[in-house]
C-alpha cells in the first residue's frame, strides 16, 4: 500500500474514476506512484453520493472505461442508466481486476502541497500527519466533490436527522412514514424526489428556482442487448468521440431554421420519449446559442411538463421563467413531475416565502413553521475549483492556487497552471473533460497527462511548467467559447454560480468549462503534444541527491 514510504515519483490525489485510470496507466509504465484518497474506499463520486435515485444520466455502456477489451467483455451493465450501487461495484471490480488497490491509500486527505523549487519536488502533507514528497502530483479530485450547505441560521439546532445528499448515510435510511424535507431541485434533488415520493410519509420540497427537466426513460439491458452492445463497443466509443459532449447524442445536422415547425415538433416529440440526453444534446445547435430558437423549444418543454402535472398552479411553479431550456445542466428525471400529483408531496416556493432559519423541529419560512423528521440538503457543490480550494496549494514563490483562482481559474488546456510546475490536472477547470460524459473526458485527459509525463521522463527532465503566454491564450479561448453560448447568462455551476459560497453569488461569471466540444479539444491537445509541447518549459534543476535518485528511478520500464 506504500504507507511506509515517504517519496514517490507520482502522487495521484483522488481514487475516483480519474484516479483509478491514472494509477492504471502509471502502474503499466512501472512508475513508482501512489493514490491518496480522503474517503475510506475508492469510487469518488460513486462512493459518496448514495442518495436514493442516484444514477447515470449517461448511457451506462458509454460511461465505463474503454481501455480494456477484456473488461468490456466481462462487465454486464444491467440498466441503460445504471444506479449508484452498481456503479460503485463496477469501479471496485475494475480496481480489483487490475490489482490497483495496493497502490491506493485511504482515509488520508491531502491538506497542503508546496513546490520545492530547489529540488523540483512537491512536498505534500496528509491528514494523518505524514509529509510525503514526489516529483509530480496528479490532481484527480473531481469536479463536483465539494458539497455546499445553505448559510441558514440555526442549521445545527434541528433535532432530527439531516444531511447533504453527498453524505447520504451508508446504512439504509428508513423513510417509511417519515416527514421529509428536500431543499434544492437540481439534478440531485430531481432524482431524489422522484425516487422517494412514494416511500416517505410526507415530502415537502423547498424550491428556490425550478430547473428544466426531461424524462430519463431508463430500462433494463437484457443479456441479448448486452451481447449486441459488446459487439459494437468500437463503434459506440468512436461515435462518442465525434460528438461535442462525448455522448451518443450529437446535434442535428439540419439547422433549426431550415426545419419546418412540423419537422421541429416531430423531432422533439421523438426525442422527449427517447432515453437519455437526446432531448438536450441531440437537438438543434441553435437551442444553445439563439434566444428565439431556445424560447420556442422552452415553450414546447413547458407544455410537455404541464401535461404531466395535475394542478396548473403547481405546474407553473415547476416551469423555469428566468432561463431557457438547457442553458444550465439538464437534469433527467423518473416520475419527478408525477410526484407532485401525490397527496403526500408538497411544493414550497421559497422564492416567494424564503427560508428564514432551521429550528429544533424543522424549518421556518417567512410564512410558517414546518416540522420534519429528516431534512435533506440537495444544495449542490462548490463546483470545479471547490475541491482545489480545500487543499492549500503553493507554487513558485509560495503563490497560492486558491488565491490565483479567487475570481476565476486560468489554466493551460485545463491541465497545467503557470507558476505550479509538475502539477497535472487530467480533468481540471477549463478542460473539455469538465463538460462532457466524464469518463470519456477523463480518458482523454489522463492519456494526455501520461504522454506528457513519458516525454519528460524520456528526456530526463525534472520540471515542466506551462508558459504564462500559453495560459493566457488558452483562457482567452475558453472565454470566447462562452461568448457564443446562452449558458453564459445562466445561474448554474457551469458559470460558477453558488449562493452558498462567498464570492460565487450572482454577478461573477467564472469561465469554468471548455465549451468548444470534445473533438475540437482533443485536436488541440493532440497538436500540442505532436509539436513537442512548445507551450511548456522543461528543465532540470540543480537537485538534491534525493531528487537525482528519483529521476533515475523513474525511467519507465
Ligand atoms: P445544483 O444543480 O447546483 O442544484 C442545487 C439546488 O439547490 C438548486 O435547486 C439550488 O437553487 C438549490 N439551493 C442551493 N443552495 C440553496 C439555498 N441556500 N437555499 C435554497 N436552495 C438552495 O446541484 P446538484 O443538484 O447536486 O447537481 C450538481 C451537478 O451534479 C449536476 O448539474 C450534474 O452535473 C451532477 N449530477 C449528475 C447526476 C447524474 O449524472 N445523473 C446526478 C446528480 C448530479 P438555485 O438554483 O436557486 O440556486
Amino acid at each position: 500500500m506504500g504507507e511506509g514510504k515517504t517519496h514517490f515519483e507520482v502522487i495521484v490525489v483522488g481514487a475516483g474514476v480519474a484516479g483509478i485510470y491514472q494509477i492504471k496507466r502509471l502502474v503499466d509504465l512501472g512508475v513508482d506512484a501512489t493514490v491518496l484518497e480522503s474517503a475510506a474506499d475508492l469510487g469518488g463520486t460513486w462512493y459518496w453520493n448514495r442518495y436514493p435515485g442516484c444514477r447515470f444520466d449517461s448511457e451506462s455502456y458509454t460511461y465505463g472505461f474503454s481501455f480494456s477489451r477484456e473488461l468490456l467483455d466481462e462487465w454486464h451493465w444491467k440498466e441503460r442508466f445504471s444506479g449508484q450501487p452498481e456503479n460503485l461495484r463496477y469501479l471496485e471490480y475494475v480496481a480489483d481486476k487490475f490489482d490497483l488497490r495496493r497502490h491506493m491509500q485511504f482515509d488520508c486527505r491531502v491538506e497542503t502541497m508546496r513546490f520545492d523549487e530547489a529540488n523540483d519536488l512537491w512536498r505534500v502533507t496528509v491528514s494523518d500527519g505524514r509529509e510525503l514528497t514526489c516529483r509530480f502530483v496528479v490532481l484527480a479530485i473531481g469536479l463536483l466533490s465539494a458539497p455546499t450547505m445553505p448559510r441558514l441560521e440555526g442549521i445545527d439546532d434541528f433535532k432530527g436527522r439531516s444531511f447533504h445528499t453527498y453524505y447520504w448515510p451508508h446504512e439504509p435510511v428508513d423513510l417509511t412514514g417519515k416527514r421529509v424535507a428536500v431543499i434544492g431541485t437540481g439534478a440531485t434533488g430531481i432524482q431524489l424526489i422522484g425516487e422517494i415520493a412514494d416511500k416517505v410519509g410526507d415530502l415537502t420540497v423547498f424550491q428556490r428556482r425550478p430547473n428544466w427537466n426531461a424524462p430519463l426513460n431508463n430500462g433494463p439491458i437484457s443479456d441479448a442487448e448486452m451481447a449486441d452492445i459488446r459487439s459494437r463497443f468500437d463503434e459506440i466509443f468512436a461515435a462518442c468521440a465525434l460528438t461535442p459532449g462525448s455522448f451518443l447524442h450529437g446535434p442535428q445536422s439540419k439547422g433549426f431554421y431550415e426545419a419546418t415547425r412540423e419537422e421541429r415538433l416531430a423531432l422533439w416529440d421523438r426525442l422527449y420519449d427517447e432515453p437519455g440526453f437526446g432531448i438536450w444534446l441531440g437537438n438543434y445547435r441553435e437551442i444553445f446559442m439563439d434566444e428565439a430558437a431556445n424560447a420556442e423549444f422552452s415553450r414546447y418543454i413547458a407544455d410537455r411538463m404541464r401535461r404531466r402535472v395535475d394542478d396548473p398552479a403547481v405546474a407553473e411553479k415547476l416551469i423555469p421563467k428566468d432561463h431557457g431550456f438547457g442553458v444550465q445542466r439538464l437534469p433527467l428525471e423518473t416520475r419527478y413531475l408525477e410526484a407532485y400529483n401525490r397527496e403526500n408531496v408538497h411544493l414550497v416556493d421559497i422564492s416567494e416565502t424564503p427560508l428564514v432559519r432551521a429550528t429544533e423541529e424543522g424549518l421556518r419560512t417567512t410564512e410558517r413553521d414546518y416540522e420534519f423528521d429528516i431534512i435533506v440538503y440537495a444544495t449542490g457543490f462548490d463546483a470545479i475549483t471547490g475541491a482545489y480550494d480545500l487543499i492549500d496549494i503553493r507554487g513558485i514563490g509560495g503563490e497560492s492556487l486558491a488565491e490565483k483562482w479567487k475570481h476565476a481559474p486560468s489554466t493551460f488546456l485545463g491541465m497545467l497552471v503557470h507558476g505550479f510546475p509538475n502539477l497535472l490536472m487530467p480533468t481540471g477547470p477549463q478542460s473539455a473533460s469538465a463538460s462532457t460524459n466524464f469518463p470519456r473526458g477523463i480518458e482523454n485527459g489522463v492519456a494526455w497527462c501520461t504522454d506528457l509525463l513519458r516525454y519528460i521522463w524520456d528526456r530526463g527532465y525534472t520540471r515542466a511548467e506551462a508558459t504564462l503566454e500559453a495560459q493566457e491564450r488558452w483562457t482567452g479561448h475558453v472565454i470566447k467559447m462562452y461568448e457564443i453560448m446562452l449558458m453564459r447568462k445562466a445561474k448554474g455551476w457551469f458559470t460558477g454560480y453558488n449562493s452558498n459560497v462567498a464570492g460565487h453569488e450572482e454577478g461573477t461569471v467564472r469561465y469554468f468549462v471548455y465549451n468548444g466540444g470534445t473533438p475540437k479539444f482533443v485536436g488541440i491537445i493532440r497538436d500540442v503534444a505532436d509539436q513537442g509541447y512548445r507551450e511548456i518549459e522543461f528543465g532540470t534543476a540543480a537537485q538534491s541527491s534525493a531528487g537525482k535518485e528519483t529521476a533515475a528511478a523513474a525511467q519507465p520500464r
